[in-house]
């Protein structure tokens, strides 16, 4: 049977598009369907519109900062709308360079909804076309919360396009987009209090990171209120009121729910296709992105696997090379370094200390120090650094850092430790001067030994970090 297309991909994000363009880039006859925005999440109310944001938080600090280096001067005062606009312009640019991309490569695009209809059939807005094989790539949505009053709540989508900067901030959640929108609004002025069903934010990671992550967001002036649940939420006009399951309510302009997302399948007709779906209406696939049925593949968010843009930029990358090209390119989806783009911000790759102290004897190297700008500055910020290795082997399994330009370090240390360093590699290797970086190779005096003890048994105070 002959089909409109080779390769149908249904959601024009990281994933989407990569497979699409690259598929399309060996030949094959490509569409590729997008409802809402060229680049996804990722590039419209994910990774991109936060970063800047995230900078612009950064700059709040600034002139505070500069008075310790000999600058005198006012702080501004900061203009959100001015922001929010330069912010859509970057935007936009960015959603034309995507379509300019696939168009370029060859690809159909179609701006509309894609359905099933059957499992080689699709419905794309008013058409509808055959495709030999299909992609889903339609991506993860915000969770929203099941209280009463939970339609008083926003969630992260909107706070890309909020019309004034509220003052008063309730963050839900202790995660990345908890972590990282509470960053943005207390840099740029509001009061943030961050509400969180966990002691320590960031669960899943090395808690150290954590614990000094806690005490990274108070210093910065947010108040965390650890161990409760929100319960519901009242509206009196503008104001809300937030009810905790400790019996506390908290007074905001904004209650900002950021408690997780969830894979996009709803609506799509799986069933019509007979793709099966797993936990939360996950797509479930093999390693090689194979659904339920042999010809339709799922990459990227919509997996719920690893929810980050360079792993489904991979995964897109790696099924066009094999299903069209010479073969897959080998990606590394075990170690993947991984940034929470706090301030300061906090960045990872490989295994915590609980995760390795399970698997065997593990030698931590801990380093807790101001970081040489805030002697000048007398802001009360640490960074952290930490290296997990292995102790049979001496191979370096974990790097953790929370301090400035944690992200930037953690990419060049990722490579070291996915070709296998070992500690002695990271000793003969001479430091930039001055750098916080350095400290990562001049690690000499092992903190402790850690082994088999279960997850979340250690924390800072084993740690011994007293700054
Ligand atoms: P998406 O980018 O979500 O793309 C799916 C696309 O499919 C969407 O454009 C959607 O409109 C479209 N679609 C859905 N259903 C249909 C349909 N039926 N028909 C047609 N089109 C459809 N990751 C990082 O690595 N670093 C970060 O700093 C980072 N920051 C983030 C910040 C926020 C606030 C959020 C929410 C996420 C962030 N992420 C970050 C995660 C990252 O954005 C995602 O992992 C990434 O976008 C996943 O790409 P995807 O292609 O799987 O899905
Ligand atoms: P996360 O999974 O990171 O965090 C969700 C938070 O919400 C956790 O603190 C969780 O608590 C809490 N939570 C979940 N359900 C409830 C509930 N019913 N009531 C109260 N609290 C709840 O999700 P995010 O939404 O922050 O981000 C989604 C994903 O997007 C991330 O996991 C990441 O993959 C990706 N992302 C990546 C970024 C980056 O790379 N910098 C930035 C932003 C997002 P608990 O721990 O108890 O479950």
């Amino acid at each position: 049977m002959s089909y409109d297309f080779d390769l149908f991909v249904i959601g024009g994000g990281s994933a989407g598009v990569r497979c699409a363009r690259i598929a399309a880039g060996y030949g094959a006859r490509v569409g590729v369907a997008e409802e809402r925005f060229w680049g996804g999440t990722c590039v419209n109310v994910g990774c991109v519109p936060k970063k800047l944001m995230v900078m612009a938080a950064e700059y709040g600090s600034s002139a505070a900062d500069a008075r310790g280096f000999g600058w005198d001067g006012a702080q501004g005062t900061h203009d959100w709308a001015r922001l929010i606009a330069n912010k859509d312009a970057e935007i936009a640019r960015l959603n034309g360079i995507y379509v300019k991309l696939l168009n370029g490569a060859g690809a159909k695009v179609f701006e509309s909804r894609a359905t099933f209809l059957d499992a080689h059939t699709l419905q794309v807005g008013d058409r509808v076309v055959t495709a030999e094989r299909i992609v889903i790539a339609t991506g993860g949505r915000p969770h929203v919360p099941g209280f009463a009053g939970s339609e008083h709540c926003i969630i992260s989508d909107a706070a890309f396009y909020l019309p004034e900067r509220p003052q008063r901030v309730v963050m839900l959640g202790g995660g990345y987009i908890a972590l990282e929108f509470a960053t943005i609004f207390n840099g740029l002025g509001s009061h943030v209090d961050v509400v969180m069903r966990q002691p320590l934010p960031l669960r899943g990671f090395d808690e150290d990171i954590r614990a000094a992550t806690a005490e990274a967001l108070t210093a910065a002036g947010m108040t965390l209120h650890a161990g409760v649940t929100p319960m519901g939420v009242e509206a009196n006009g503008a104001a809300k009121r937030l009810h905790l399951s400790d019996g506390r309510v908290l007074d905001a302009d904004l209650v900002f729910a950021a408690i997780g997302r969830v894979p996009n399948t709803e609506g799509l007709r799986l069933d019509a296709a007979g793709v099966a779906t797993g936990r939360g209406g996950a797509v479930a696939v093999d390693d090689q992105g194979r659904t339920s049925v042999a010809h339709i593949y799922a990459i990227g968010d919509v997996t719920d696997r690893l929810n980050l843009t360079p792993v489904a930029i991979a995964e897109g990358h790696s099924l066009a090379d094999r299903l069209f090209g010479p073969g897959p390119r080998h990606w590394d989806l075990h170690r993947v370094a991984t940034a929470v783009f706090c301030s300061p911000p906090i960045a990872t790759v490989g295994l915590t200390e609980a995760q390795a102290a399970k698997r065997g004897t593990v030698d931590v190297y801990v380093s807790r120090f101001t970081p040489m700008r805030h002697t000048l500055t007398g802001r009360a910020r640490k960074t952290l650094m930490k290296l997990i290795v292995d102790q049979a082997t001496q191979k370096v399994v974990g790097a953790h850092m929370l301090g400035e330009d944690a992200p930037e370090i953690m990419q060049g240390l990722s490579i070291a430790i996915n070709c296998g360093a070992t500690k002695q590699d990271f000793d003969r290797t001479v430091g930039i001067h001055p750098t916080a970086a350095e400290e990562f190779v001049t690690l000499r005096t092992r903190t402790r030994e850690t082994a088999m003890l279960p997850e979340g048994e250690m924390g800072a105070a084993e740690a011994g970090l007293g700054g």
